[in-house]
C-alpha cells in the first residue's frame, strides 16, 4: 500500500461530509461521490419559490466539543449559524414553561410538569445520581425507570415529548441507559442553533473547504456497487455525472448510507461475518417522522423566535418558524415559514398515513384558525429509506466492518449517546479516527 491509501467516501450527508472533511485535513486522499445534485441529505434544504425548506434537521449542534463543528474546524471554516441554545419552550396540558435564558431549566421543567414541589425534588434527586452516580443498565426502559419513582402522569408526559421530538422514539422505545448517557453529554455544554442561510448553504460550505484541502466532491455520481476481493476493499463502480460506467480504485471505502444499503452494494449478507449479520437483523427498524412545512401572513407564535416542543399531543411534537430565527434568510419579506414535526406513538408500527393526518389536526387544535391562515408547503412522511433515524437511538452499528477498509457512517453507525446530526458527523468522526490508527497519517 502507497503512504497515501486513496478513500472513497460514499454518500454526501453529514457523516460522509464529515468523515471526508477529517480525513483531507490529515492529508489523506479523499474522494467523495452523492448521487443527488446536491450534499446534504437529510441535513440539506431545498428552494420552494423563495421558501427555504428543509430536507429533515432543522437544529443542529455547534458547540465546541460537537464532531460537526469540529470538522468545521479542521478545515479552517466558521459555521454559519444562528445560536438558538435555551429558547426553548415546552408545552404541557397546563399551560407553557419557556426555559431560563441562563440555561439550567432541567429542574424547572420537571417542577412545572409535576405541579407539586415536594415530589418534584425528589424525583430530582434521583435523575442527579442516574447523571452523576449510576448510570441506569439497559435492562429498562426510561418509562419503567420513571414508574419506579413517580406516579405523576404529567413528568412522564414531558419526557415523552422531549425524547420523541429530540430522537424520534418515546419513552416506554429508549432504554433509561441511552436517555441518560445522552442527557450527560448534552449537559456539557452542548449548543445548537439553525442555518443562517439553510442547512444547504452550511453543507456547501463544508463541500467548498474539502475541496480547497484538495479533496475531490462529485455529485451526481451513484454508487452501484463496492468492490472487495477477498476479504479487501478495491473500490467503487458508480453511474459518473456523464451517466457512465466508472470504477474508482479505493484502499478505503467509507458508505454514508446506512447499513443495510451498505451491506446491498456490497453484494450481500454472505460477504458478511456471522455474528455482524445477527446484529443487522437485530432491531433494524428505522424511526420514521412527519413533516409539516407551512407558509403564513404572521408568525403562528409571536413572540417566539426558538424552539417549541410539544407534550400535550398524540403526534405533534415540534415547531420552529425560521423566518423569525433568521430573519429575511427563509422567506419574502411579510410571509413566514414554519416547520412542525411528528412522532409516531409507537415507532416500530406506525400508522403513516393516519399520524401525518393527526399531526396537522393537532396543530389546529393548539392554534386554532391554523388551518385557515396556513398554505402547507409540505406534508411528507420520513421512513424506510429516508427516515429520522436509520435505526433508533441505542440499535446502531459499529463504524468498522468485517470487511478490511470498509467503513459505515450516519445516524446508523452511531456512537451510544449521540442522536440525529450529531450522531451522524460523530460516526464520521470515530471512523477517521480509526482510519488514521489503522493507516497511519497520510503525511508521512
Ligand atoms: C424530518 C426530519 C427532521 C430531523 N430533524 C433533526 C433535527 O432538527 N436535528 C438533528 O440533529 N437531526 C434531525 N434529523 C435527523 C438528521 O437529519 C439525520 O440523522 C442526519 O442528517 C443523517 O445524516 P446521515 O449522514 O446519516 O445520512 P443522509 O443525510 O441520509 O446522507 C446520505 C447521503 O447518501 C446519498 N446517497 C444515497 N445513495 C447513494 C448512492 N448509491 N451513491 C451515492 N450517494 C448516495 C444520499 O443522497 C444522501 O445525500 C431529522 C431527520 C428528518 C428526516
Amino acid at each position: 500500500m502507497s503512504s497515501s491509501p486513496k478513500v472513497v467516501v460514499i454518500g454526501a450527508g453529514l457523516g460522509g461530509l464529515c468523515s471526508a472533511a477529517y480525513l483531507v485535513a490529515d492529508g489523506f486522499d479523499v474522494t467523495l461521490i452523492e448521487k443527488s445534485p446536491y450534499p446534504g441529505g437529510r441535513c440539506s434544504h431545498r428552494d420552494r419559490d423563495g421558501y427555504i425548506v428543509t430536507t429533515g434537521a432543522m437544529m443542529v449542534p455547534m458547540g465546541p466539543s460537537s464532531a460537526i463543528r469540529q470538522a468545521f474546524d479542521a478545515l479552517g471554516l466558521e459555521m454559519d449559524m444562528i445560536d438558538v441554545t435555551g429558547r426553548m419552550r415546552y408545552r404541557m396540558p397546563h399551560g407553557d414553561y419557556d426555559l431560563p435564558p441562563g440555561g439550567g431549566g432541567l429542574a424547572g421543567m420537571v417542577e412545572f410538569a409535576m405541579q407539586d414541589p415536594d415530589a418534584a425534588r425528589v424525583l430530582l434527586g434521583h435523575i442527579k445520581t442516574a447523571l452523576t452516580d449510576w448510570l441506569p443498565l439497559e435492562t429498562i426502559t426510561l418509562r419503567e425507570w420513571f414508574d419506579q419513582y413517580t406516579d405523576n402522569e404529567g413528568v412522564k408526559q414531558l419526557f415523552d415529548g422531549y425524547c420523541s421530538a429530540l430522537m424520534g422514539v418515546r419513552t416506554h422505545e429508549l432504554s433509561a441507559y441511552d436517555f441518560f448517557l445522552f442527557l450527560k453529554h448534552s449537559s456539557k455544554g452542548t449548543r445548537f442553533g439553525l442555518a443562517r442561510k439553510g442547512n444547504l448553504s452550511l453543507v456547501s460550505d463544508l463541500v467548498a473547504g474539502i475541496e480547497r484541502k484538495g479533496g475531490q466532491v462529485r455529485c451526481h455520481v451513484g454508487c452501484k456497487a463496492i468492490m472487495a476481493e477477498g476479504n479487501r476493499i478495491k473500490g467503487v463502480r458508480v453511474k459518473n455525472e456523464a451517466g457512465e460506467d466508472e470504477f474508482i480504485e479505493a484502499d478505503i471505502v467509507i458508505s454514508n448510507l446506512g447499513p443495510d444499503a451498505t451491506v446491498e452494494l456490497c453484494g450481500g449478507e454472505q460477504k458478511f461475518e456471522r455474528s455482524y449479520v445477527e446484529k443487522l437483523h437485530q432491531d433494524a427498524t428505522p424511526v420514521p417522522i412527519y413533516h409539516v412545512c407551512f407558509v403564513m401572513d404572521r408568525p403562528l407564535v409571536p413572540d417566539f423566535d426558538g424552539c417549541m416542543v410539544f407534550s400535550n399531543n398524540r403526534n405533534l411534537i415540534y415547531l420552529e418558524i425560521p423566518s423569525l430565527i433568521s430573519p429575511g434568510e427563509y422567506s419574502p419579506e411579510g410571509k413566514y415559514v414554519h416547520t412542525a414535526y411528528g412522532a409516531p406513538e409507537n415507532f416500530e408500527d406506525a400508522n403513516l398515513e393516519e399520524e401525518l393526518k393527526r399531526t396537522i389536526d393537532e396543530l389546529e387544535l393548539n392554534f386554532p384558525g391554523f388551518k385557515n391562515e396556513a398554505e402547507i408547503l409540505v406534508k411528507a412522511k420520513f421512513s424506510g429509506k429516508y427516515p429520522a433515524g436509520r435505526r433508533a437511538v441505542g440499535r446502531s452499528m459499529p463504524v468498522n466492518t468485517p470487511i478490511r477498509g470498509l467503513y459505515m457512517v450516519g445516524d446508523g453507525n452511531a456512537e451510544r449517546g449521540k442522536i440525529g446530526t450529531e450522531s451522524a458527523a460523530s460516526s464520521g468522526r470515530l471512523a477517521a479516527e480509526q482510519i488514521k490508527q489503522r493507516y497511519g497519517t497520510a503525511r508521512l
